[in-house]
């Protein structure tokens, strides 16, 4: 439980008073209370209002709100206010700013605009940090840390320049060993002196964004940015937990956010929170997907679910409105997925700045007449019902999909063989196959033990972490069923070939050679044709994007390419290994490809969806002490059925008893909990 002060499904958001007079407080005690909210995350941005200056600290305005909150029964989620520093101190230390990717050094302005490996920066951060958590201590209110706001961005200064190089000096310890790891004598790169070393940006290696000539800088400046912003994080961290160590810490982070490697992250949040925002047309299975990704950062233990909009966004080209019921409908996909909280940000949409078209509980026209205030009402009596019944329940999947920040830093880093491959997409028609099905799915980083799973799917893992072939190895060895793709096991985690033929550490494993990698352009197909039947694998499928040229060393061929001049090379195989099996598909099939794989590798294992839904309907579980908790979610714009199996349970939602057919209605929600 994140606190035991609270113990349901926190509800509540981003509330911002201090934007607004006096006057609007009491409305806003009302509204809160007839929208059943429970948490407020305060302080967000607030650093100017509470030190106006270096030496002076005025915290009054957060003593009164803290106090009004908890008068009305809200509990609060205290932000640190770090996530923008304050003019002044912009004005007084221009060391607090950044410098862009083009080299320009910023002025004051926007938010998460600090300089991570500012001394000034940092010295101030941890100062009103430990003021914060020593008035609030022990405060009754209090019931989680919110450190600074979406750490993001990266910063190209001097200052990141010298830490960078203290950096390189602690991962490598001479010279000698950074110019082999990074293959220095390509283009005369030797260095020879630690200060001849600068950051990768567009005066020095880089152009748009993620091109570079130097992979191995590239790579270890993104691994040093994130543990850059990742020790501002701990520096507030410690401060916090010096007066308050029995206080939950987090900070919210962003999904598939590309910047930062947020399994390194994870290790130093007492719970994860991340900010869930798609947009009207993100597949539902990709959001699906994220939640699943951050429950696996702490190896399954339930999230908050720390922002969502109750309506729509203000930064996306195209900000359509939540249709009716689709707020309910994907916070109830959060928690079926492992959020114990489902929060909004704003709770009081803002009158100036770019956020005032950005949806809220409470909307411009100030009352709850509204049709997103009705809606956020009602799911607030629903969560109350629930009570604490799913609180800390848990995933309870055989199949697990590998996903890696530093892989995906690596293959799109990588100058060829294509422009068109995306890692997070090809991880994305994997999930999606499986999520189809109505298989539950865990999200994995490299780290995690793969000894629970029956099934392991690792697509496009480039780059094979020191270890991590010997771990598929053995697991692979006592029965496991491992799946990898093309452009796997390429390289080490300095982006270095492994030499002697891809896919380098995985080649024993899999049973295969990669002779050569072709890519195709955007437009081109060849085939994936079935040797025989295979389960639901049968006759000839489409691919593209790259086709791996692979000779089987003891893997069984099951599909052959149908065209060009590598027909007749295979393209689908597996390899027997000990107990289990090992999977490689040489190229990126097709959806219906995707789905009879998956379909068939789920047979194979006995491994059964965990209800018969039609398309357009999302299953997932979560367990606890012995009891499933089924979720039956519906997007689709009409009624649908599921087959949820002979086995009664008691929908949650209605307290009705159900079993065999169950009729969605268009965006609905059931929660089925059963025995066992
Ligand atoms: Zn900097």
């Amino acid at each position: 439980m994140i606190n035991e002060k609270l113990p349901k499904i926190w509800y509540g958001g981003d509330y911002n008073p201090e934007q607004w007079e006096a006057d609007t407080w009491a409305e806003d005690d009302r509204m809160f209370k007839l929208a059943g909210i429970d948490v407020a995350t305060i302080n967000v941005f607030s650093w100017a209002l509470s030190q106006p200056s270096e030496d002076e600290y005025r915290f009054e305005w957060l003593d009164e709100t803290i106090d009004r909150l908890h008068r009305n029964g809200i509990g609060v989620c205290l932000a640190t206010s770090t996530g923008a520093h304050p003019a002044w101190m912009a004005k007084k230390y221009p060391e607090v700013l950044r410098v862009d990717y083009q080299g320009r050094k910023r002025k004051f302005g926007g938010r998460h605009n600090s300089c991570p490996n500012s001394p000034v920066f940092r010295h101030f951060s941890r100062l009103i940090a430990g003021k914060l958590a020593e008035r609030y201590k022990d405060h009754p209110a209090l019931l989680i840390w919110h450190v600074s706001n979406e750490y993001g961005g990266y910063c190209y200064c001097d200052n990141c320049a010298a830490a960078f190089r203290e950096w390189l000096r602690k991962r490598y310890g001479t010279l000698d060993k950074l110019n082999k790891a990074w293959n220095t004598r390509f283009w005369g790169h030797t260095f020879y002196d630690w200060d001849e070393i600068v950051p990768p940006n567009a005066l020095s290696e880089e152009w748009d964004g993620n091109r570079t000539n130097f992979q191995g800088i590239s790579l270890d400046y993104r691994r040093f940015m994130s543990d850059s912003l990742l020790e501002c994080y701990k520096i507030e961290y410690d401060e916090l937990k010096k007066h308050t160590p029995n206080v939950p810490v987090t900070t919210n982070l962003m999904g598939f956010y590309p910047e930062l490697d947020y399994f390194k992250w994870a290790k130093h949040l007492d719970v994860v929170s991340w900010d869930n925002y798609p947009s009207l047309d993100t597949p539902f299975s990709f959001t699906a997907m994220t939640h699943d990704l951050m429950r696996g950062l702490k190896d399954g233990q339930p999230f908050m679910l720390m922002e969502q909009t109750p309506s729509q966004q203000n930064w996306q080209p195209y900000n359509s409105l939540k249709r009716p019921g689709v707020m309910r409908l994907w916070s109830y996909q959060a928690v079926a997925r492992g959020a114990d909280t489902v929060m909004f940000f704003q709770l009081r949409r803002s009158v100036g700045a770019c956020e005032k078209y950005h949806g809220a509980v409470i909307e411009h026209v100030g009352h709850e007449h509204t049709r997103v205030f009705r809606e956020v009402a009602e799911l607030g009596r629903e969560l109350g019902q629930l009570g604490d019944r799913l609180l800390d329940s848990r995933s309870a999947a055989k199949v697990a999909i590998v996903y890696d920040w530093e892989n995906r830093w690596a293959t799109e880093l990588s100058s060829g063989p294509t422009v068109a491959l995306k890692y997070v997409d090809e991880v994305h028609k994997y999930y999606d196959a499986l999520f189809k099905l109505g298989v539950q799915i865990d999200m994995i980083g490299v780290e995690t033990d793969l000894s629970r799973y029956d099934i392991v799917i690792a697509p496009v893992l480039y780059m094979v972490k020191p270890g991590y072939a010997q771990k598929v190895e053995s697991f692979v060895e006592a029965g496991g069923t491992f799946v990898t793709t093309f452009f796997s096991g390429i390289v080490n985690e300095n982006d270095i070939v492994t030499l002697g033929g891809y896919p380098g550490e995985l080649r024993k494993v899999l049973g295969i050679w990669a002779e050569e990698i072709d890519a195709l352009f955007p437009d081109a197909r060849n085939q994936v044709v079935m040797k025989e039947t295979k389960g639901a694998l049968n006759g000839t499928y489409e691919c593209g994007l790259l086709c791996d040229l692979i000779h089987s060393e003891g893997a069984e061929v099951l599909a052959e390419y149908g065209s060009d001049f590598y027909k007749g090379m295979p393209a689908l195989t597996v390899n027997r290994y000990g107990k289990g099996e090992a999977w490689y598909v040489a190229t990126s099939p097709d959806a219906r490809f995707m789905s009879d794989f998956m379909a068939n590798l789920i047979e194979g294992k006995g491994i059964r969806p965990l209800a018969q839904a039609p398309a357009g309907v999302e299953v997932a579980e979560r367990v606890k002490n012995g009891k499933s908790f089924l979720f039956l979610l519906n997007h689709n714009a009409e009624e649908a059925v599921v087959d949820i199996g002979e086995r009664r349970g008691v929908e949650l939602l209605s307290g009705l008893e159900v079993s065999g057919a169950v009729t969605l209605p268009a965006k609905g929600v059931k929660i089925v909990e059963r025995e066992g």
